[in-house]
């Protein structure tokens, strides 16, 4: 998946060359150019690092960064200070800035310090509603499954048993533990329901491509295969 850059930075020069060198490093970039703006799309959440500006018409980079911190976001911030001013760069960190760096500024040094903001972020609030297996997706809130950014799309059932399945991984799960627990204990049906189910699943994922996450357990059922 591609990180996805927040850039909060009124100086359309700056801006637009931020833009341009972090799609070049395969970045996808997002745009705000006051501190209103930039706010609102920072409480979205959707960014893996943010780089703020500290001087900002409508609301100070400062104001953006102690707001989302106070919201809980927990995204890297990376500020960007126009004065060489150690006031300016301590008063950042105190609300909760990661980092800063101070204009005009190299743009080699910023992508380091973006890599090791991505490196070194705690997982997002959502992170704990998705289940990941290497490009696999499944967001519990959403009720989407997606692999490598593409949607899969899946029937009630289905998504319920690769959830069931995902947050079980590395598990045999016999056909009757899977039937109780996605059809229910009263499901008068029979137990091969599952190997339905699981053929539904292969084919939209293991055979669509070319993975090896649900296994068969001679026998006894099925396991989805995670290795990370
Ligand atoms: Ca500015």
């Amino acid at each position: 998946m591609k990180n996805n850059i927040l850039i909060i930075e009124d100086e359309k020069s700056i801006s637009r060359f931020l833009q341009l060198e972090l799609s070049h490093e395969g970045y996808v970039t997002d745009c705000a150019y006051d501190g209103v703006t930039g706010l609102e799309k920072v409480l979205e959440d959707r960014a893996d690092v943010i780089i703020l500006d500290l001087m900002l018409p409508g609301l100070s980079g400062e104001e953006v960064c102690r707001r989302a911190r106070e919201d809980g976001v927990t995204t890297p911030i990376i500020m960007l200070t126009a004065k060489d001013d150690v006031s300016d760069k301590v008063a950042g960190l105190d609300v909760g800035a990661n980092d800063y760096m101070t204009k005009p500024f190299a743009i080699e040094e910023l992508l380091a310090r973006i890599r090791v903001a991505i490196k070194n972020a705690p997982p997002k609030k959502e992170d704990a509603n998705v289940l990941k297996a290497g490009k696999l997706r499944l967001d519990k809130d959403k009720f989407i499954v997606t692999y490598d950014g593409e949607e899969v799309p899946l029937a009630k059932k289905e998504f319920d048993l690769l959830e069931y399945m995902m947050e079980n991984k590395n598990i045999v799960l016999s056909r009757e533990k899977l039937v109780e627990n996605i059809w229910g204990y009263d499901y008068e049906g029979e137990t091969n329901v599952t190997d339905v189910y699981i053929r539904y699943l292969r084919t939209k994922i293991d055979n669509k491509y070319g993975t090896n996450f649900i296994a068969t357990v001679r026998g006894v059922g099925y396991r989805f295969d995670c290795k990370e």
